[in-house]
């Protein structure tokens, strides 16, 4: 008989949905040692060949890999709810880059990054891809909250109290890069805003970055029929074939949005290797469009999901997004067929992953892999009965269902605690970003 193999963890649950192989395992273990996964067996087998340092029996919970937030700007957490029902365009120019001028900072950016990195860890969010300005304070944060991210270093051709042209955003975005090379958790993308705020210029300079420092590039793109018609009107043809023919595409290119490609974008997208994050909420609310999520995947685009900044959202909840993903597929493409929960769960987590190149360590709940799990609780009144677990994750459950994340093995919400966030102070914080913020915002109606 085999000696026993001592672990640091087993969690055991009555449902683990792996996403790698597809489907729902009954009764089954998780074994993690030294933050990865080692093994998922059946509770038996584990018993007979694994002698666990802590376990956790989870009688009523589905065990999913962590959700992975493919577009946001967390520190727009502190402006959640500034301005409601407006289009993108006022929404940008009247309301976010006036506030946005008057008092982001880096104190500003630790402390939204941290208020988001609260919100999303309590929601079963464990890495996310991020672009705001001050990206070393962002990093700061998401090193505090023991979150993974891919941390966006923001390129405009504009002056913002953060940098005051393209080459400055540049250097101070590589900087902040170079300042945490030691943080595991976090990487490095260039994130120019846009095609219609970005020059040529400019995004030849980060062509130039991307190649020889293998970076990957996220951009917002086709995100309103107005930027298309725009782009159209100055360039001939759309925002994503200028990028292609500027060489900014390939499979480290991400597309934020893609709400308003054509057939042609589509082919490219898909030729090319490119990924593309999904934000229905943020689209719904701007009434930006729908993303033709549908032809996306079939084309073979790798789509993942997204919940955009807390200020277009208004939350930053990945079970939302996973749900209205689906249902708005669904209605768009007028079949009931399109986006099952087995592939908006994919999107959230394994898509995300590869969007942001950390599939070969997160993603899915496979050995060798991250521990990176959550826990959802399916007991309460309204997740019962239970005869799939995982439709019940799109469908039924939302974030208010999770009660344990870990990552890389170490348990960062503990029965819906955060253990690497003093909550109180946070929230002090909060409060009093909110009443410098209120003094100053026009009101919206
Ligand atoms: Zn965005």
């Amino acid at each position: 008989m085999n000696p026993m193999q001592t672990v640091d963890l087993r969690i055991d649950a009555p449902w683990i949905v792996p996403v790698e192989p597809a489907g729902v395992l009954a009764g089954h273990a998780i074994l993690v040692d030294a933050g990865a996964i080692v093994a998922i067996v059946p509770a038996g087998v584990a018993d007979a060949s694994f002698a666990a340092r802590e376990t956790r029996v989870l009688g009523s919970h589905v065990l999913i890999p962590g959700l992975v937030n493919a577009h946001t700007h967390s520190a727009m957490a502190l402006m959640r709810g500034i301005a409601d029902d407006v289009p993108l365009k006022p929404w940008l120019e009247q309301h976010v880059w006036p506030c946005e001028g008057r008092f982001v900072s880096p104190e500003f950016v630790y402390d939204g990054t941290l208020l988001g990195s609260a919100e999303m860890l309590q929601g079963g969010v464990t890495c996310c891809n991020d672009m705001y300005f001050y990206p070393d304070a962002a990093a700061r944060a998401y090193e505090d909250a023991g979150l993974r991210a891919l941390v966006g270093m923001p390129v405009l051709d504009f002056p913002t109290p953060y940098a005051a042209d393209a080459d400055d955003y540049l250097a101070k975005g590589l900087a902040a890069r170079d300042a945490f090379k030691h943080a595991d958790r976090l990487a490095f993308a260039l994130a120019p805003h846009a095609p219609y705020t970005v020059s040529d210029a400019t995004w030849a300079k980060i062509v130039m970055f991307a190649r020889q420092v293998d970076l990957p590039i996220q951009t917002h793109l086709a995100e309103t029929r107005d930027e298309v018609a725009s782009e159209r009107a100055s360039s001939g043809g759309t925002p994503l074939a200028r990028l292609d023919r500027l060489g900014a595409t390939g499979p480290g290119f991400i597309a934020i949005h893609a709400v308003h490609v054509d057939a042609a974008d589509i082919a490219a997208l898909a030729a090319q290797g490119c990924h593309v994050v999904h934000c229905p909420a943020s689209n719904m609310k701007l009434a930006s469009g729908i993303a033709p999520v549908g032809a996306l995947l079939a084309a073979g685009v790798n789509v993942a999901l997204g919940t955009d900044g807390a200020a277009s959202n208004n939350r930053l909840d990945v079970f939302a997004e996973m749900r209205l993903a689906s249902l708005l597929a669904k209605v768009a493409g007028d079949d009931a067929a399109a986006v099952p929960a087995a592939v908006a769960l994919r999107m959230a987590t394994l898509n995300g992953a590869r969007a942001l190149g950390m599939d070969d360590r997160i993603g899915s709940l496979v050995p060798g892999k991250q521990a990176d799990v959550v826990a959802v609780d399916l007991s309460g009144v309204a997740t019962q009965p239970v005869f799939d677990a995982l439709s019940h994750l799109v469908f039924a459950a939302g974030r208010e269902c999770v009660t344990d994340v870990w990552i890389g093995g170490v348990r960062m919400v503990a029965d819906r605690r955060l253990t690497s966030i003093d909550q109180g102070a946070l929230l002090a914080r909060t409060r009093a970003w909110q009443h410098k913020l209120a003094a100053q915002q026009p009101p919206t109606r």
